[in-house]
């Protein structure tokens, strides 16, 4: 089976019957993404997690009362990134798999007006129209902001770093105590 980049949303979305085209490309090779995977690739290959995003897409014409059928295009990717997890430090992978519909417009223009104000997405049609970038902006938007494991698979030493936030936070003065005195002493000196 071979691995579609590009495509022409036109001519996919007026194949009959419905043609599904598939793709798929290494992780290393979506550069946007490499600041937040797991930098050792070793240890990737060693977890055994599928290095490869995955895609497919399909399109088709919707007819418009009055006006040129639209081009939708629906796109569903796979992939399993490995990140830094921001608690433990150790690695962790996801398991992504999501679906997005996309409506096709002649120019940037009418994109960024109809991008606002529409539900689905709005893209601008090209000829040579490629995937993997899309594929690539979805990513982006799907990883998380901070990885976290739900469970850490080691022990972080929370209790340690709780007691002595705990401790501090006695210390300090407590800022409405501190105006209640201030009040009393007002009204004394009104007195
Ligand atoms: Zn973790």
């Amino acid at each position: 089976m071979s691995s579609v980049r590009y495509i022409d949303p036109r001519v996919l979305a007026q194949s009959a019957p419905v043609q599904t085209v598939v793709g798929e490309a290494p992780l290393v090779e979506f550069e946007r993404l490499a600041d937040l995977l797991w930098p050792e690739t070793d240890s990737v290959a060693a977890l055994a997690a599928p290095l490869a995003v995955r895609w497919q897409a399909q399109a088709a014409l919707r007819p418009v009362v009055g006006g040129v059928p639209q081009t939708w295009l629906r796109l569903t990717v796979q992939a399993a990134p490995t990140l830094r997890c921001e608690r433990c430090l150790g690695p962790m992978t996801l398991d992504l798999s999501f679906e997005r519909d996309y409506r096709f417009v002649a120019e940037e223009a009418t994109a960024e007006i109809e991008d606002e104000v529409s539900e689905e997405d709005v893209l601008v049609w090209q000829r040579d129209f490629d995937l993997q970038a899309l594929v690539e902006d979805e990513l982006l938007m799907a990883l998380p902001v901070v990885p976290k494991h739900d469970t850490c698979p080691v022990a972080v030493p929370f209790s340690v770093v709780d007691d002595d936030f705990i401790q501090s936070e006695a210390e300090k003065p407590n800022p409405f105590a501190a105006l209640a005195l201030l009040k009393r002493d007002a009204k004394k000196g009104n007195e």
